[in-house]
């Protein structure tokens, strides 16, 4: 598949950028907001190369070192990044500068039974690890914050986005209409089927979700989360030209992105990360 534009750029072999954000600036700090692929890292087979997950069974060594790569692109240290332990529920929490360097290093150290960040404080980087569920970008460059969560099939049906939105409207008094949300790279519907299990979830939505699952099978259904997590974002009253989705799927792009379903469960990992950065 390939499409002439995409909000999700490469700008190096190793991660892309949502693009549109790559010229905002917040109080004079710089906007990065960026995605890694599978590239440029020092993992062996079935990790190669780039893999940002110490939980999937990879030499711990090779995957700070990767870690490593994509924090000097970024200019922020490994020491000043967080990542959260991402349960496949809908916790999001606020971080401050007293988490820096949360499960940079060592998975166990990871923010707990969390699987959304957000923060209001330059030079720090919040990270999110992902193959095939959905990461979502967060931006509300008037008020300066920023956030990304990690929406699986779980956390799309549990609507973390919206959840996102709720806590910034609600809580930091941000307006909905200046939300800026991306969508990135993730499992298609070219390449996403799923049971009543799942639909059952879907089904019960608090808006319409017909146009984005057709049954291929009996009980058997191809579903695009992407455009799901749109949905429940303009449901939560995002403005549609402030959505950014990637058309990219992971599984159908194997020179760029690992795949858990295309992989069979045996894979490495990409991540999402996001934070401002002084100019
Ligand atoms: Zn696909």
């Amino acid at each position: 598949m390939t499409h002439k534009y995409d909000p999700f750029q490469l700008k190096t072999p190793y991660a892309m950028a949502i693009h549109d954000w790559t010229n905002i600036t917040c109080s004079g700090q710089r906007v990065l907001a960026g995605f890694s692929t599978k590239n440029g890292g020092f993992s062996l087979d079935p990790y190669q190369s780039l893999n940002t997950g110490l939980h999937v069974g990879d030499d711990a060594s090779s995957v700070q070192m990767n870690r490593q790569v994509i924090a000097d692109g970024t200019a922020v240290p490994l020491s000043d990044w967080v990542f959260a332990d991402q349960t496949h529920e809908d916790h999001i929490m606020k971080v401050t500068k007293e988490h820096k360097g949360r499960g940079s290093l060592h998975y166990h150290e990871a923010l707990p039974g969390t699987d959304g960040l957000y923060t209001s404080e330059p030079n720090m980087m919040l990270a999110l690890c992902f193959a095939d569920c959905v990461p979502l970008y967060f931006l509300a460059p008037n008020d300066g914050l920023i956030g990304t969560a990690h929406a699986g099939w779980k956390g799309t049906v549990k609507q973390i986005g919206a959840k996102m939105i709720d806590i910034w409207t609600s809580q930091e008094g941000v307006a909905v209409d200046h939300i800026q949300v991306g969508i990135g790279p993730s499992i298609g519907s070219c390449c996403y089927v799923v049971d009543d299990v799942v639909m059952d979830q879907v089904k019960k939505l608090p808006f319409s979700t017909e146009e984005v699952y057709s049954e291929v099978s009996r009980g058997q259904y191809k579903i695009d989360l992407k455009t799901l997590n749109k949905h429940a974002l303009l449901h939560a009253g995002i403005k549609e030209e402030n959505i950014h989705v990637s058309s990219m799927c992971t599984s159908c792009n194997d020179q760029l992105f690992f795949s858990h379903r295309r992989d069979q469960g045996k894979t490495g990992r990409m991540m999402s990360f996001v934070g401002f950065k002084e100019a």
